[in-house]
Order: C-alpha cells, then structure tokens, then sequence
C-alpha cells in the first residue's frame, strides 16, 4: 500500500512553548515573519466552566488539496506520502494557493515565492524525524504513515478521539488533533 504521511497532535500534551516552532524555522531557515507551524489556543465553555485546547498547527496535506488544483503553473504539486510541497523554481507568487486554503497554512517568502511545512520530507527521506517532532519536550506531536497500521501515528490515531480542522471543507487534511 501506498504511504500516507500523516501526524497526529495531542491537544493534552501540547503545553503552547514554540519549540517547534522555533525548530521549525531554524531547520528550514524561515524568513523574519515566516512560520511554516504555529501556536493556537481555543477557549470553549461557559465560566466557569471553561476549557482551553492547545494547538500545534501546520499545512494539513490534506488528500483533497485545493491549493494543488488551484496553482496554474504546477509549483503546488504532490509528491511521495501524499506530502504537499511548493517548487519555488515553479512558483510566480500569484497566491492562488494562500487564496484557496482554509487553514492559512502558506505564506509569500521574500523571495516571492509562496512557503510552508514540508512535513521535512529532506529529514523523513534520511530516517529522521520531523524537526518539531524532534523537539517537542512533551512529545505531542507524532509523524508517521497513517497507511501502516503498526506505525505510532495509525494506533493514535485509531485508538484515540480525534478530529480534523475544518471537515466541512472536504479537504481530507492528515493533521489529526488527539483530545
Ligand atoms: Fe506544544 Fe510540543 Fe510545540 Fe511545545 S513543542 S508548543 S509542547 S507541540
Ligand atoms: Fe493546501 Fe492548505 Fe491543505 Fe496545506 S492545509 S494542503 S496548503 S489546502
């Protein structure tokens, strides 16, 4: 079977400290401004009844992208894993992508083309773990293929309540929330 890379977030675990965030820029030396992950908080309830959740969020490459339909030139394109990737080669910043996704997962490098997470397919090709995965003091954040059901991400995410960003949109994302 095909590999479907996918992670799993652990909204229990996340304490919100950046570190792989900060990792994230480091391992792919982000512009000042570009983040290719991020911290969301959410508070629900009624007081005093309330509760936050804590999420490390990035590009969901999602099964369904819009952002690859909607580029014109082929510079949103999918490669092994189902992983979503920009060339910026390809890449005229026309932010047709950044228009067509929900999760405001793409950004414009000053270079002018258009970024985000790679799921660091440069390390998960060498057998490394992504660099948020790496630094995560908490150990949130699991990578894996959703596809091998005896991989750490497949039993989180089969074992676990969990749930996607955004499911009306279709977009199929492999980002899974654990709460
Ligand atoms: Fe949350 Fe881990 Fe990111 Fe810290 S490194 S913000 S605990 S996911
Ligand atoms: Fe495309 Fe946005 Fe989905 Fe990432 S989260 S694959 S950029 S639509």
């Amino acid at each position: 079977m095909k590999k479907r890379y996918a992670m799993a977030v652990d909204t229990r675990r996340c304490v919100g400290c950046n570190a792989c965030v900060i990792s994230c820029k480091t391992e792919n030396g982000l512009p000042d401004g570009g983040f290719r992950d991020w911290i969301t908080t959410e508070t629900t309830g009624t007081f005093p009844g309330l509760s936050m959740e804590i999420r490390s969020e990035r590009c969901n490459h999602c099964s369904n992208s819009p952002c690859v339909d909607a580029c014109p030139t082929g510079a949103s394109h999918v490669q092994e894993g189902g992983v979503v990737m920009v060339n910026p080669a390809k890449c005229t910043g026309c932010k047709a992508c950044i228009t067509s996704c929900a999760y405001g997962a793409r950004y414009v490098h000053p270079s002018g083309y258009v970024d985000k997470c790679t799921f660091c397919l440069h390390r998960v090709k060498k057998g490394q773990a992504t660099a948020c995965v790496e630094v995560c003091p908490t150990r949130s954040l699991t990578f894996g293929d959703l596809n091998d059901p005896d991989s750490a991400v497949s039993r989180l995410v089969h074992s676990r309540k969990v749930k996607v960003l955004q499911p009306e949109t279709g977009n199929d994302p492999n980002v899974f929330f654990l709460s």
